[in-house]
């Protein structure tokens, strides 16, 4: 009856945190309410600090208040540290000596032997522990232990961002471990966006900028005034920027600035720092003061879309604190800086894009994959790697980011910088050669071959034309869903299907309709939590279910497409009915755009992508109902091979030359070549120059690659013999093996190519997901 009540009080902990002063004192009332309910003597929390695999004392009740922030155990040490490295409740009772346990000096903690230890987690992250003890002679039973685990639960969630929060101020407090980052001179870490630069540092961190607000002095006495007349100077930057960014990035950049700007006209907002002033605050102290509650409200959400927003109003407060106190020389931005950061949202790159930024460093590892195509979109050079020390370099440091490679050179010696730079001349020269492209393609054997274009954002087109594409073989269409903050209407994507089709006369477009769900999510829509989201309510499946998302959107299609060679194509489709659905939804358009007599392209190729493995069968079938295939290798692998496209522990079985994944293909452009429809492939290996003679021998005449690959695989065709490419894909075709497939491959490399693997380690990906792989 107790422990119920407890999980009671317990829902009721949002309330706690926004009425404490300081997280100290949150994690304080946390600990005193555990010790209570539990009747325990002692509750303590030690959260978990990843980077140092080091848990650290941040409350107790009971025990010797000076031991918080020095008590320090490794994961598995002490009862504490076994708890949390097994993640398993642990328990010592009374007597008895737990054979983990540790003596700690000075925590006075003699007197508690029953001793009860639970991990907190927060989905596959390690938060910390929360333990309670008892004198001896009353130990902690099995329903105690349940309570425990309740509650650790439910304070996971507020414990994290409560983790972040203090991790990042006990970081500032010791400005930087110097001699831990010593060795921080060069960091081998994944490509995501190639480029190079080499700029000072600017350290992007959500608390940390917290922080930063606060190291700025205010020197003068400022006024009322001054706050409007900074409200209107950030308003017109603001619109300024907006201005300039929509030009550049039409599609994306959809409106990045206006949470910014209705913000500012949120009275709530404005009408709190003007009372703080009114009250005698100087105005700047007053921005800081309300923009803190503000960002500390947004960034405890465990919703991305809100957290999302923490950044933007610390941005947004950054510029009117330099306004008020005009501090114009020393204004927040990103321009001539490699970023290092933690985590960023797409917004965030928009805006650094727009600022010139140089380049990105993702420090902490893990990056969704959207964000690494919409560096290369943008042409932001990026470089991800699990180095959090980097988080604590001091700012403007000189990093040298050469995300050919992957490499990051720390402050960098004279020597280390000229060499790159002669290097980085040779590559130049080497590049413009590049663009030195036929206009058509065939192979030696007069075998024409067309070389489209995928396309993620607008800003894709001019690389795509330099690189004169025959076309767009792949529009994905997420980008600007992905960066907006709400579902974009049919007038808006109009503008830029349109904008796409006119970049392009007489080529053929095609269209790929919204192919959401898996890693790519909408932070703006009601996450429906998946436990596969792979196999869940992804693409197709998505926008069949929101009919209204995917009518919008084949309207904006047709319209856009009046007069241009346009084909809209239907991701993911796994059944006769389901892409009879899709193509009825197209007819209802075409309809009811006649009947509005409204301007659309009323004949428009409709075809289909090859993803699903239970295309396979009944690929004859579709090719009937469908006028064109297009190969979606990334995920037809990743679904054959029951290999997770974005799980780098499976990277080595993700194999594209897989015997059942090329005689997979060979039996669907069969089924192509009978209908005589035309077959594409817009999957990655599209570019994986080892299989062109595979794909052509199948009878593939339409590739679709990022435009960065079109002149790699243009030589590659020139190269090829058409004849001889038929000879390997029957040899290919009859190999059983892995094995036997590379020793084939192995005997016919292209010209130019390393004859290391075939697939390109540590290569950026095309797509959107998969992008960080390797
Ligand atoms: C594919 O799956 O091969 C494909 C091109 O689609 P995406 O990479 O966008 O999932
Ligand atoms: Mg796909």
């Amino acid at each position: 009856m107790e422990h119920m009540k407890l999980l009671c009080d317990f829902s009721e902990i949002n309330w706690v945190f926004a009425d404490s002063a300081s997280i100290e004192t949150f994690l304080q009332k946390i600990v005193t309410m555990v010790a209570k309910h539990m009747q325990a003597h002692v509750s303590s929390i030690y959260l978990y600090d990843e980077a140092e695999h080091e848990l650290t004392l941040r409350a107790t009740q009971g025990l010797n208040p000076d031991a918080v922030n020095r008590v320090k155990l490794r994961l598995g040490e002490g009862i504490t540290g076994l708890a949390l490295k097994e993640l398993r409740p642990v328990t010592q009772r009374g007597g008895e000596v737990h054979p983990n346990y540790k003596a700690i000096p000075g925590i006075f903690e003699e007197n508690f032997e029953s001793f009860l230890a639970v991990p907190i987690v927060r989905g596959v992250s390690r938060v910390g522990v929360l333990t309670a003890q008892r004198v001896r002679e009353r130990n902690f039973t099995d329903e105690d232990v349940m309570a425990m685990r309740a509650i650790a639960s439910q304070l996971a969630n507020i414990l994290e961002n409560a983790k972040l929060l203090m991790g990042l101020e006990g970081k500032l407090l010791s400005p930087t471990r110097e001699e831990s980052l010593s060795d921080l001179k060069f960091l081998k870490g994944k490509k995501a966006a190639p480029g190079f630069a080499y700029a000072p540092t600017r350290v992007v961190d959500r608390g940390r900028g917290l922080s930063f607000l606060y190291r700025r002095e205010i020197q003068g006495e400022y006024g009322i005034e001054d706050f409007r007349r900074a409200l209107s100077a950030t308003e017109q930057q603001l619109s300024t920027l907006q201005t300039e960014i929509g030009e550049r990035l039409s599609d994306a950049a959809s409106l990045i600035f206006t949470s910014h700007l209705l913000i500012l006209k949120d009275r709530r907002f404005v009408g709190a720092i003007e009372e703080m002033i009114e009250e005698g605050i100087n105005p700047p102290e007053a921005v800081r003061s309300v923009a803190e509650k503000y960002v500390e409200a947004f960034s405890k959400s465990s919703d991305p879309y809100i957290k999302e927003k923490a950044s933007d109003l610390l941005d947004l407060a950054l510029r009117l604190f330099s306004n008020i106190i005009e501090d114009t020389g020393e204004v927040y931005t990103f321009r001539g800086r490699v970023v290092v950061a933690r985590d960023l949202f797409p917004s965030d790159f928009l805006r650094m894009s727009s600022e010139g930024v140089a380049g990105i460093v993702m420090a902490t590892g893990g990056v969704t994959s959207h964000l690494s195509i919409l560096a290369r979109s943008l042409r932001i050079p990026m470089v991800i790697v699990d180095e959090p020390r980097l988080l604590g370099l001091p700012e403007s440091s000189l990093l040298l980011l050469d995300a050919e490679l992957g490499n990051i050179y720390v402050n960098p010696s004279e020597e280390v910088v000229s060499a790159f730079n002669k290097r980085n001349e040779a590559r130049s020269k080497a590049d413009a050669d590049k663009l030195r492209m036929e206009p058509v393609s065939h192979t030696r054997d007069g075998v024409r071959v067309r070389l489209l274009a995928n396309i993620n954002l607008l800003t894709d087109l001019d690389l795509a034309r330099e690189m004169k594409c025959e076309g767009i073989g792949l529009y994905r269409t997420e980008f600007p869903f992905i960066i907006r903050s709400d579902f974009p209407c049919e007038e808006e994507q109009y503008v830029v299907y349109r904008k796409l089709i006119e970049a392009c006369p007489g080529k053929p477009i095609t269209l790929r309709t919204l192919d959401i769900g898996g890693d790519k999510v909408l932070s703006y829509f009601p996450r429906i939590r998946e436990q596969n989201p792979f196999l869940g309510l992804r693409s197709i499946r998505f926008t069949l279910k929101h009919k209204d998302i995917l009518v919008a959107q084949v309207r904006a299609m047709l319209r856009a497409g009046k007069g241009a060679d346009l084909r809209i194509m239907f991701p993911m489709i796994s059944s006769i009915e389901e892409f009879r659905r899709a193509k009825d939804v197209v007819r209802e358009c075409i309809a009811d755009l006649t009947k509005e007599k409204v301007e659309h392209n009323s004949k428009p190729g409709i075809g289909m992508m090859v993803e699903v493995p239970s295309v396979v069968d009944l690929a004859d079938d579709f090719a009937r109902q469908a006028d064109f295939f297009s190969l979606g290798t990334n995920d037809f692998i990743q679904y054959l091979l029951a290999v997770d496209r974005t799980n780098e522990k499976v990277g080595d079985l993700y194999i594209p030359h897989h015997p059942a994944v090329l005689r997979s293909l060979k039996r669907v452009a069969d089924a192509a070549l009978r209908a005589d429809i035309e077959l594409s492939v817009c999957g990655d290996m599209a570019h994986d120059v080892r299989l062109l003679p595979f794909l052509l021998g199948i009878g593939v005449r339409h590739l679709s690659m990022a435009p960065v690959y079109l002149p790699k695989v243009q030589r590659a065709v020139l190269d090829l013999s058409y004849q001889d490419a038929g000879e390997l894909t029957g040899a290919l075709i009859r190999a059983n093996e892995v094995r036997e497939v590379e020793r084939l491959l192995d005997k016919t490399v292209p010209r130019g190519v390393p004859t290391s693997r075939v697939v390109e380690a540590g290569v950026v990906h095309d797509g959107l997901s998969n992008a960080v792989s390797g």
